[in-house]
Parts: structure tokens; sequence; C-alpha cells
């Protein structure tokens, strides 16, 4: 028996304890209930949890027994876990007899219960049948979260009558409460990584479903308008870039949807090599030209020439690129400008993507890099998007290294920034 142990003995025992010892073992209570709740919070694996939930019960209350029993989710039995003083064994095998004699009734009224002396109390009974005697001091308390009952803690000490006082019964209940939070807090977790696991799954079939067809679509799409099937009316045409439009709404959600599933699976792969940054931003930006001077925008580019390498994915850092100029282009009004700077930044290379458009309302700052955030601005709304561009340019650029960050001010502008790796200096050219 502990040093604890020890000393709630003494206390039981007289009665008659000084004003420190009294102080002392409240203390010793909390500092059980405060290792209970810590190791609930760093451990993912309940067992040894509820071992120390049942040590510690009966440790501080000088119990001689303890049972552990939760619910069984399948058929409702509560099952002993954790067994201190019976054997598993034996607990399992004798259903009808002490433990259930005494803990049922409790279960049943739903809630805890406390004797001096289950032997002479009228509230518990052993079947005729039964092969054990009653314990003398008993109690239960109940793991328990919102209404529902979890499963229970029965401590009993089967020679000595009068043993427990309502304050151990208080610990006991207030030991089952923590119980019940990890248990609940466990279920959370499993239900949220299964929930996690099915769409990612779900996202992964989908698109992998939808690309097929699409590329089918796209192919014969391709044809009719090479004019390889006969010339298009004026109308046909009008339909016919409508329907090009579409596809290539389509073709962009799937591969960013096919990029997010990567991410959540741990799927992406990367083939970094040393590259120019400066050609690549470059390269992005002939890209977009006709989209941008479509809307009367200005962009700069202010690429030094003397740029170290960079160390990366190139088509990996042009997505990234693309889809922030994209973004500055797309929630920028017309006439706007748009400016894209790169400079070394200690071991990294910096780029900055600013544009003086809409600029991001400050309560919706935090959500930028969510999946499917969009604002509610009618300006932003009226742009097509599915909310997953920045979802996807911040797992790229972590899962290389880099960091990214943005400042930005209503009705102002916007300024996205990446960092990517240098080539190490040996590599340079
Ligand atoms: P999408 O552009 O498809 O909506 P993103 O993930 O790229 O998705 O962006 C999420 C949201 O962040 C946008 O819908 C917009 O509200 C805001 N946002 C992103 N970039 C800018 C920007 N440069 N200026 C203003 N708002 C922006």
């Amino acid at each position: 028996m502990g040093q604890l142990a020890n000393e709630t003995a003494v206390f039981n025992k007289s009665r008659t304890m000084s004003k420190q010892q009294t102080m002392d073992i409240q203390q010793a209570r909390l500092d059980a209930l405060y290792a209970i709740s810590a190791q609930q919070v760093h451990s993912s694996d309940l067992s040894p949890l509820l071992e120390q939930v049942i040590d510690s019960a009966i440790d501080l209350t000088r119990a001689e027994r303890g049972i552990l029993l939760l619910v069984d989710e399948e058929n409702g039995r509560f099952n002993p876990v954790i067994v201190r003083g019976h054997s598993l064994a034996t607990v399992d095998s004798l259903p009808d007899q002490i433990i259930w004699a005494v803990i049922e009734p409790a279960i049943a009224s739903g809630t805890r219960l406390l004797t001096g002396n289950a032997q002479e109390d009228e509230r518990f009974s052993l079947p005729p049948e039964a092969n054990t005697r009653l314990p003398r001091s008993a109690m239960c308390a109940l793991l328990q979260i919102r209404e529902e009952v979890m499963g229970a803690i029965y401590l009993d000490n089967p020679d000595q009558a009068n043993l427990f006082e309502q304050t151990d019964l208080d610990l006991l209940t207030a030991i089952a409460n923590q119980a019940a939070l990890a248990l609940d807090n466990k279920r959370l977790r499993e239900a949220a990584q299964a929930a996690q696991k099915g769409k990612t799954a779900f996202t992964s079939l989908v698109t992998h479903e939808l690309r097929l067809p699409l590329t089918s679509i796209k192919g014969y799409t391709d044809l009719l308008g090479s004019g390889l099937a006969g010339p298009l009316t004026d109308q046909q045409q009008q339909f016919f870039s409508v329907i090009q439009r579409n596809l290539e709404r389509m073709t962009r959600l799937i591969s960013d949807l096919a990029d997010i599933s990567r991410v959540e699976s741990g799927r992406l792969r990367f083939e970094n090599k040393q590259f120019a940054l400066a050609q690549t931003v470059a390269d992005v930006v002939d890209g977009l030209r006709e989209l941008i001077n479509g809307r009367k925008q200005t962009i700069t580019l202010d690429l030094p020439d003397d740029l170290p390498p960079a160390y990366a994915d190139p088509t990996r850092i042009s997505q990234i690129v693309a889809n922030l100029i994209s973004n500055a282009h797309k929630y920028t009004p017309d006439g706007g400008q748009i400016q894209v700077k790169a400079r070394p930044d200690g071991q990294m290379i910096r780029l900055d993507v600013v544009d003086n458009g809409l600029g991001i309302a400050p309560d919706d700052q935090a959500k930028v890099f969510s999946p499917f955030f969009r604002s509610d601005s009618p300006a932003v709304r009226e742009q097509t998007g599915w909310g997953l561009g920045l979802t996807i340019v911040k797992a790229l650029v972590e899962a290389q290294g880099g960091h990214v960050s943005f400042c930005s001010e209503l009705d102002k502008g916007s300024a996205f920034s990446f960092t990517i790796p240098l080539a190490p200096t040996s590599d340079h050219k």
C-alpha cells in the first residue's frame, strides 16, 4: 500500500487527523485528478488511463477491490474491463453474483451509490444460489457524459464497514467524470478520423471516375472545334465556346480535388531539382496575359537577373504561382495593378504577388486557407472558383519546405508571399 493509502487509512480509522493531514490528503486527491486529466490529453490509448483511474481510486479511498465496467455498444451490457482484487475470469463468469447485485441497482437507477454495509442494506440482496457474500463498504459512480451512461467504477471492502464517506464518493465521481470525458474524446476523435478517411476515399474515387469521361468529352469537343466534322455556324461556334469554358472549369476542379485528396492521404510526390524561378514566373505570366489584358489590368515583374536558383519541383511551383497570380487577377477590379517580386531571403527565395484589388475582410482572413472557403462578397462570387486554390498552395509550399503568408486590407489590396529553398551553393552553375 502506498504512502497515500496509508494516510487515507489513518484518516478513516481514527478520524482524529490534524488540519495538516487533511490538507495533505486533499492535495493528494487533487494531484491524482490532475494526473488523470493530464494523461487524458496526451494518450490516444485509453487502457493505461483506465488502469490509472482505478488504481488511484482504490489508493485514495482504501478500498480493497475495484471494477471498471464499460457499456458494450452492441448489446448494451456492462462488461468489466479492468478489475482489481477479483479475477477477471471470475467476474465474467459469475454475472449474477456480487458485483451485479450491487452495481446493477446503481446503473439501473442512473445514480451513484454508497453503502456502509451492503450486508445490512435492504437495497441489496444476493440470489439464493449465490456462493459468495455481499461486501460491507461499497460505492459506485457512473461514467456519464451528457445523459449517456458509458460505464461505472465500483469499489468495495468486503470486511470493513463504514469505510467510505460522502467525500470519497465525490472523489470517485470526479475520477469517473474524467474517465467518461476521455472515452467521449476518443469516440469523437475516431468518428472524425473515420469521416475524414471516408471523405478522402470518396474524393479520390470521384476524381478518378470523372477523369476518363471528361478526357473523352474534351477529345471530341476539340475535334468539333477543329472543323474536322464540318464547319460550325456562328451560333454553333458560340455554343462551342460555352462548352469549352465549362470543360476547362470542370477539368480544373477535378485536378484541384485530386490534389486535395493527395494532400489528405499523403500521396503528394515532388520531383525536386534546381531551376530558375524567374523563368517559371515569366512562363506563368505569359499564360495568363490574355486574361489580364482582357480586364485592362497591368502586371509588373520585379525578378532580379542575379536571382540564385531555387530547389523544388518546378511544375508544382508553376501551379502555386499560377494560383496566386490568377487570384490577384480575379479579385482585382478592371484596370487594377498586379506586381510580382522575387528576392533571396536567407536560405530561401521569397516571391510576393501584390495586388491593389478587393482585399480580404479581417473576419475572413483566418479562413482563406481552409478548403472551400470563399468570401461572401458579391465581387468575389462573381468570379469562378471553388475555394480550393489557397488550400493547395499552402500544402504544396509547406511540403517543399517553404512557408506561405499574406497581408490584406479590405478595398485596398492583398499581398500573398511564399518561400522555397535556394539550391545548395555548390549546385549553382
Ligand atoms: P477561389 O479563388 O477558387 O475562390 P482560393 O482558395 O484561391 O479559391 O481563395 C479563397 C478565397 O480567398 C477567395 O474566394 C477570396 O475570397 C479570397 N482571396 C484569395 N486571394 C485573394 C486576393 N488576391 N484578393 C482578395 N481575396 C482573395
